[in-house]
C-alpha cells in the first residue's frame, strides 16, 4: 500500500509515524486498587486512535477472510450483515474465527426470512426481492415528550422530524406507508395533532433539496451562538449556512429550566468517578464515565454541541444532524459512580448494553464484557 501524497501532509516518514503509533497502543496502563496495570490485548479504550486502528484491522480482517461464498457482506463497526448459502454457515464461522483468536464472531440467523440489522429490519421474498423497515425493539415504549407538555414548539417539531426521517431514510416504498401510519398513531397516542405529520413531511421534502449538495461532516468553519428567538433565528441560521458557519441556539429561561432546580446542581457535579446518562429532547441518549468531576465533562459535552465537533462528543453529532434537538442539560442522570476506572468501564458497558440500541448514541457498546456478565446483569434488573 503506498500513500502518494504523504509527503503534503507531514515531514514524518512511514516508520516514524508506524512508531509513533505503537508508543500510542503499547504505553496503555490503568490504575486498579492503587496497582498499575497495564492493557495486554486489544486497543486502548477511549483512545482517539483506537476506533482508526480498529477499522483499519477489520479491513485486514476481512481481505483475508472472505471469499465467494459470501455474497454480500456489509460491516458497521462490529456489526456485519451478510449473505451466505445455509449450508456454508457453520463452516464459514468456523473458518473465521479460526483465522484471529481475538475476533469471534457470533451469527443471528433470519427467522420467517426477516433480520434485524442495527436500525434496520431487512426481508426477504421467494422472488428474490428484498425490502426494509424501520426495527424497533420488543422493549421500545413509542413513548414521546407529550404534545400538551411544556416545551418549545420546535422540540417537539424536532421529535417529528426524527421519526418521520427515520421513516424515510430505513423503509423501502412498499413498507413506507405502514410506518408513516405507525408514525402518525404514536404521535397521536403522545397527544400530536393529525397535520403535523403531513407538514414535517413537506418541509423534510423542501430542505432535501436545499441540502442534497452540502454536506455535514466537515468541521465548520465557525460557529455562532445566538439566542433563540422564534422565527428570525432560524433564518440567520440559514444564510450563515451559505458561509460554512453553523449556528446553535442559546437555551432560554424556559419554565422546566426554573422548576427543576428543586436539586442543589452542584452535588452531582463535583462528583468524581461518573457513569451518566444525558438525554435528548427527542428521547435518544448518550451514556458515559468519567474519571474527573461530572460537571467538568458534562461542559465539554456541551462546547462539543455548540460547535459541532463531532469527534469530542457524540451528543454534537446527534444535535447537527438532527437539526438542533436540544440536549436536556439539567436531567443529566447519574445512574452509578465508581473510583476504579475498570469497575467505571464495566459499569458504564452493562448500562450502555442494557439500553434500547435503536436510542442510544454511544458508537460502541464500550469495554467487551463477557455474555455471562450482561446476562447476569439483566436478571438483576429484572428483580
Ligand atoms: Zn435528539
Amino acid at each position: 500500500m503506498k500513500d502518494e501524497n504523504l509527503d503534503d501532509r507531514t515531514t514524518l516518514n512511514a516508520e516514524q509515524i508506524t512508531n509513533l503509533l505503537k508508543v500510542c497502543l503499547r504505553t496503555t496502563y490503568f490504575v486498579f486498587n492503587k496497582e498499575y496495570y497495564e492493557q495486554q490485548n486489544g486497543a486502548a479504550m477511549g483512545s482517539p486512535v483506537s476506533p482508526i486502528v480498529a477499522n483499519l484491522f477489520m479491513e485486514h480482517f476481512e481481505e483475508t477472510a472472505l471469499d465467494t461464498r459470501f455474497r454480500f457482506w456489509k460491516r458497521y463497526v462490529d456489526d456485519i450483515f451478510c449473505i451466505i448459502k445455509s449450508e456454508f454457515l457453520d463452516e464459514s464461522l468456523l473458518f473465521l474465527n479460526s483465522l484471529f483468536p481475538s475476533i469471534q464472531l457470533t451469527s443471528e440467523v433470519e427467522k420467517n426470512g426477516s433480520l434485524p440489522f442495527l436500525d434496520v429490519l431487512v426481508s426477504r421474498f421467494d422472488d428474490g426481492t428484498m425490502k426494509t423497515s424501520v426495527h424497533r425493539k420488543s422493549t421500545h415504549t413509542d413513548r414521546y415528550i407529550s404534545y400538551n407538555s411544556n416545551h418549545a414548539p420546535h422540540v417537539k417539531k424536532g421529535i417529528v422530524k426524527c421519526l418521520v426521517r427515520r421513516a424515510y431514510n430505513l423503509s423501502s416504498e412498499s413498507s413506507l406507508k405502514n410506518e408513516i401510519d405507525h408514525v402518525r398513531s404514536v404521535l397521536s397516542m403522545n397527544g400530536y395533532p393529525r397535520s403535523i405529520v403531513d407538514k414535517v413531511k413537506n418541509e423534510l421534502k423542501k430542505k432535501k433539496k436545499q441540502v442534497d449538495t452540502t454536506t455535514l461532516n466537515e468541521d465548520p468553519v465557525a460557529t455562532a451562538i445566538i439566542p433563540y428567538v422564534s422565527t428570525m433565528s432560524e433564518r440567520i441560521r440559514k444564510i450563515l449556512w451559505d458561509y460554512g458557519i453553523r449556528t446553535s441556539f442559546k437555551t432560554k429561561t424556559t419554565l422546566s429550566n426554573l422548576l427543576t432546580k428543586v436539586k442543589d446542581p452542584t452535588s452531582n457535579e463535583n462528583k468524581v468517578g461518573a457513569v451518566y446518562k444525558i438525554m435528548c429532547e427527542c428521547g435518544d441518549f448518550y451514556i458515559g464515565e468519567s474519571g474527573r468531576a461530572l460537571g467538568i465533562r458534562i461542559k465539554e459535552h456541551k462546547s462539543a454541541c455548540e460547535h459541532g465537533y463531532f469527534t469530542k462528543s457524540p451528543l454534537a453529532e446527534h444535535v447537527w444532524q438532527e437539526g438542533s434537538h436540544v440536549i436536556l442539560w439539567n436531567q443529566v442522570k447519574l445512574l452509578d459512580f465508581s473510583q476504579g476506572m475498570v469497575e467505571r468501564r464495566v459499569k458504564e458497558a452493562i448500562y450502555i448494553n442494557m439500553s434500547p440500541n435503536n436510542l442510544t448514541m454511544n458508537r460502541d457498546s464500550g469495554m467487551e464484557l463477557s455474555p455471562l456478565v450482561l446476562r447476569a446483569a439483566r436478571g438483576h434488573s429484572h428483580k
